[in-house]
């Protein structure tokens, strides 16, 4: 029996059969997601929080790459957040450039997505590094496979389309030099169409390439946090950051927290004060009540079986 509180919902779960790959609570969230969501904590606040108790810092910018809805939702009440997808709106292709937001980012996540990403991956991960502010991060979650070897399906993708032929997708591919490539071979995660893998990572070149970009540092979460249900299994791979520079927070972040924190103050200090209010009226109607319970009116409706019944009321 494996108990946590899920950092996505907040909800106490108790899992009788406990394991990395499905959902462990209702929310769907499971290990992966709840690891990427305490890497972000951690490197943002220095702790592991839900994403409820995240202050609200909207001075703090993020991108999500096709972000699942359950922590997407939370993360854009929270921060100037924006979840992005590559084939709708609100449409960003990390393998395009766009300049007009280089070093704009506090933080970008890339969940179970860099798989699926058109060579030369490295592109998408070099706009990744330029978006991001010289103090920002990517949190990444990604299958790496136990032999260590970067597997590219297609290297020589270039114009190209699935295609359905019978019962299954085929991939049609013109190559650069005007071959014709077509492959049946084909693996998607999570239905068919966008999700088509197209290759997967040893985690030795997936931290070559994160350094390649410009990125600094590649950190990998190995510790479980049984507390937030994060218990990796050998079948798993280790969600990761990449950093340019350690974090560091705004200034104006710095600011939306100290207000935040004084607002709280002015909460508790204004919930004290109606408590203590609260408490004088009920000393006083429980005055008013035994004045009522003795007068001769109340007296008589007693005898005569009608009337208030204050017994229940004395202490
Ligand atoms: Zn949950």
């Amino acid at each position: 029996m494996v108990s946590f509180v899920c950092n996505i919902c907040g909800r106490f779960n108790q899992v009788e059969q406990f394991a990395t790959e499905p959902a462990t609570c209702a929310c769907g969230s499971n290990v992966r997601v709840r690891a990427l969501i305490h890497l972000l904590s951690m490197e943002l606040f220095d702790r592991s929080l839900t994403l409820a108790e995240f202050p609200k810092l909207k001075s703090i910018r993020g991108i999500g790459m096709s972000d699942k809805e359950g922590y997407a939702a939370i993360l854009a009440e929270k921060f100037d957040y924006t979840n992005t997808y590559y084939d709708r709106e609100p449409r960003l292709d990390f393998t395009e450039t766009h300049t007009e937001h280089y070093g704009t980012c506090d933080f970008i996540l890339s969940a179970d997505v860099l798989e699926h990403i058109a060579p030369p991956v490295e592109r998408a991960l070099e706009e990744t590094s330029r978006l991001l502010k010289p103090h920002g991060f990517l949190g990444i979650t990604v299958y790496c496979n136990p032999s260590d070897t970067l597997r590219e399906h297609f290297p020589d993708l270039h114009t190209y389309r699935t295609v359905a032929l019978g019962d299954s997708l085929i991939l049609v591919n013109r190559r650069a030099d005007g071959g014709l490539e077509i492959r049946e071979d084909l693996v998607f995660h999570g239905g068919t169409g966008e999700t088509l893998e197209m290759r997967e990572f040893g985690i030795t070149s997936l931290k070559q390439k994160l350094l390649g970009a410009g990125f600094r540092d590649v950190h990998l979460l190995t510790e479980n946090i049984p507390a937030h249900g994060i218990l990796f299994d050998d079948d798993v791979s280790q969600p990761l950051l990449a950093r340019k520079e350690r974090f560091i927070m705004n200034r104006a972040a710095v600011g939306e927290l100290i207000d935040e924190r004084r607002a709280a103050q002015t909460e508790i200090d204004r919930l004290q004060e109606e408590t203590e209010s609260l408490r004088s009226e009920s000393q006083s109607l429980r005055a008013q009540m035994s004045m009522a319970a003795g007068s001769r009116w109340i007296k008589l409706g007693r005898k005569i079986g009608v009337g208030p019944d204050f017994s229940a009321n004395k202490r």
